[in-house]
């Protein structure tokens, strides 16, 4: 019953109780947003100043360790997770949006949902040959969003330093979709 130490191998350097904070305090909501579906709700850990600190810290030092030159967050809670990290970190933060929200120049990249497709953007003029991205999302699941997220960092000719999640849901797979890249969980379930 408790996973909060059902960590990935490549996960061992997260701190066991950074995991047992982010199991703690993500909520669970069963069948939302529709029957089938385990949402997991990270309010409650943006909303508990220790929690939040804790994964900012962490993600924090693997970016510095990663040897990143940008975070990027991915639209809406990877934002709340990259900004945070970015400015401690001194550096730039590059949002990685859905598509239409940001004006030109961008970089445009599908991926495919379980019914339909959708898009992310990068902007171009931000970053650049040279730059190592530290990408950052709330929840890695069949890792279609952040395989996207990655393939615009490559486009723009930058390379990913580390794919960090707070957590995975390692049955859906997402880490096949990354292969090659160095993915952290803070915590796998
Ligand atoms: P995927 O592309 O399937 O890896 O889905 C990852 C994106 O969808 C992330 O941006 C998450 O915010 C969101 N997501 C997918 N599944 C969940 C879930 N069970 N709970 C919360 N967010 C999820």
């Amino acid at each position: 019953m408790d996973s909060s130490h059902d960590q990935h191998p490549h996960d061992e350097h997260v701190s066991a109780s950074v995991a047992a904070l982010v199991a703690a305090a993500v909520r669970d909501v069963p069948d939302w947003p529709s029957p089938g579906i385990g949402f997991k709700d990270i309010a409650p850990l943006l909303a508990d100043p220790t929690a939040f600190s804790a994964v900012v810290a962490e993600l924090s030092r693997a970016a510095r360790a990663s040897g990143a030159t940008a975070v990027a967050g991915i639209e809406a809670r990877g934002f709340m997770l990259a900004a945070p990290v970015a400015e401690r970190c001194g550096l730039p933060f590059l949002p990685v949006r859905k598509a239409g929200k940001m004006p030109p120049p961008v970089l445009h990249r599908e991926y495919e949902l379980e019914y339909g497709t959708a898009a992310v953007e990068l902007r171009s003029d931000l970053v650049g040959a040279g730059d190592r991205v530290f990408v950052v999302d709330d929840v890695l699941a069949t890792g279609g969003t952040a395989e996207a997220a990655c393939a615009l960092v490559t486009e723009a000719g930058a390379s990913v330093a580390q794919v960090a999640v707070l957590m995975e849901l390692r049955a859906l797979g997402g880490r096949d979709k990354l292969p090659g890249l160095d993915v952290l969980a803070l915590l796998t379930v």
